[in-house]
């Protein structure tokens, strides 16, 4: 796919503000400063749909876009801020699990690593959590460029190792770069095979 229309919609703190789920829906989450804002641009191809480097306590919020006026995709405020308050901490965990528990429409949480560290106990903690909730995600790596490839195979290849200890086989990954533009193309195509595949509920086809 290409984007072709992107609107901005709402931000809010509140999954129940959010749009009505009658259009399926992405999301994009990770750790503080991984390259998601980054990586949204680059797939949008815009300078500035998702803000780049927001500052550590700042209202984290829930942020809508319409693409190509058949989906949306969800800029979700990123964890592990050092700096945030334990209280801070707690409604973010709440406003998360809040979201991909009871957005019916979302077809697939895209959960960023980035790929010049060894595994974190948090990135990992958080892909578990989401696997024993049953919530479809994928994996993808950012910041490709930055080390060599030795290093990023490297790490890749002991984050893999450290969730086959909780999962049968590895979930779907993508390589990204959001400075050489890599993995676009894989990721769009990707979306769009989610898009087309996914059935919203509907009152009509919703089992009594
Ligand atoms: P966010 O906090 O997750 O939204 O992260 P940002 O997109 O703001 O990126 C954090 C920092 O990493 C910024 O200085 C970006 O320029 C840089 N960055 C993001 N993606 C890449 C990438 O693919 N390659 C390189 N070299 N730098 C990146």
């Amino acid at each position: 796919m290409e984007v072709k229309s992107t609107e901005f919609i709402i931000s809010n703190t509140d999954v129940s503000k959010s749009p009505k789920p009658t259009l399926p829906e992405i999301a994009f989450i990770g750790r503080s400063n991984v390259g998601k804002s980054s990586l949204i641009n680059m797939l949008t191809n815009k300078q500035n749909l998702a803000k780049t480097s927001s500052t550590p306590g700042k209202t984290q919020l829930i942020n809508h876009f319409l693409i190509n006026k058949n989906m949306y995709w969800v800029d979700l405020p990123g964890y592990g801020f050092a700096k945030v308050s334990q209280t801070k901490r707690g409604d973010w965990t709440k406003m998360i699990w809040n979201y991909v528990e009871t957005r019916s429409n979302l077809c697939n949480l895209f959960v960023l690593i980035d790929s010049r560290h060894t595994p974190q106990a948090k990135d990992i903690d958080f892909i578990n959590k989401l696997g024993a909730k049953g919530i479809p995600f994928t994996i993808i790596f950012t910041k490709a460029d930055k080390d060599s490839q030795k290093v990023v195979s490297a790490n890749i290849s002991l984050f893999k190792k450290a969730l086959l200890k909780t999962w049968d086989e590895m979930p779907v990954a993508f390589v990204t770069s959001a400075v050489k533009r890599s993995g676009r193309k894989e990721i769009l195509d990707f979306i769009e095979m989610l898009r087309s595949e996914f059935t919203i509920e509907t009152p009509a086809n919703t089992t009594p």
